[in-house]
């Protein structure tokens, strides 16, 4: 029997690499999963995938992070399935011009768009109910460009700087109440994110497989133990 058996979780951004690395992590642990981003054929190809595997059960809901809408709706969703949500991961977001000096001020946008308001929209729409049942776990997918600054990563490093603050508050916030908050600093994971980017160095790549398994620790520690920090950088 998996370690998440009668677990459920939402991932968002599972139609590609961390988050669906994630997701077939989660549910090889016999979680359920709700894969919740844009691109619906993404999702329905990792929806069969997990099925083939025989692990838990999975929906799929088409969720843009950045409408306050579709979060509460996939939350809503998510509920009407399978009754509450114990696992809430916020892994959608964008790595695009990071520059200040580039003047990409639409690209800027779109990155606070999702990486940040996407994540509080996430937070936001899960909470009460997790409040409510004085249980649950909230993960931010943050970046070690929210630990370390450099002169290509401004805009970017500035939405994850941001997320490692909403992880870091939100766990005093809510310390006593029994939610918990888990903030994960990925280093260059080999996905699609950093395949198209000119921010490839020579170090080995992280899989998804590695963020997933950071996941995994975290989830399944005694629920008086709060992981708050994991980085994980390649050797
Ligand atoms: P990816 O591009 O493969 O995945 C990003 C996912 O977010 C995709 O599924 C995409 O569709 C989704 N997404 C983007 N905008 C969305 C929106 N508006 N609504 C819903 N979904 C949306 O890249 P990835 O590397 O798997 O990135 C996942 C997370 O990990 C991101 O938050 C990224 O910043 C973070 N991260 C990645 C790396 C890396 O090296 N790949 C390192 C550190 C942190």
């Amino acid at each position: 029997m998996g370690l998440l058996q009668g677990k459920t979780a939402i991932i968002t951004g599972a139609s590609s690499g961390i988050g669906a690395g994630i997701a077939n992590e989660l549910a090889s642990e016999g979680a359920n999963v709700v894969l919740a981003a844009r691109r619906t054929e993404k999702l329905n190809e990792l929806e069969n995938e997990i099925k083939e595997q025989g692990s838990g059960n999975v929906l799929t809901v088409q969720t843009d992070v950045t409408s306050r809408q579709d979060v509460e709706e996939l939350v809503k969703q998510a509920e009407t399935t399978f009754n509450h949500v114990d696992i809430f991961v916020n892994n959608a977001g964008q790595m695009l011009s990071s520059q200040v000096l580039s003047g990409k001020v639409d690209e800027w946008e779109q990155m606070i768009d999702v990486n940040i308001k996407g994540v509080l929209f996430g937070i936001n729409s899960i909470l009460p109910s997790m409040l409510e049942r004085s249980s649950g776990h909230i993960i931010n997918i943050a970046s070690v460009s929210g630990l370390e600054v450099t002169k290509v990563s401004t805009v970017y490093s500035a939405t994850k700087f941001a997320v490692r603050a909403i992880s870091t508050g939100l766990e005093k916030e809510l310390a006593k109440t029994g939610v918990r908050v888990t903030n994960i600093s990925p280093g260059m994971v080999d996905t699609s994110l950093v395949s198209g980017s000119s921010w490839n160095n020579e170090r080995k790549k992280l899989e998804t497989k590695d963020i997933a398994k950071a996941v995994i620790y975290a989830v399944t520690q005694p629920d008086y133990v709060n992981v708050n920090e994991i980085t994980v950088r390649p050797v």
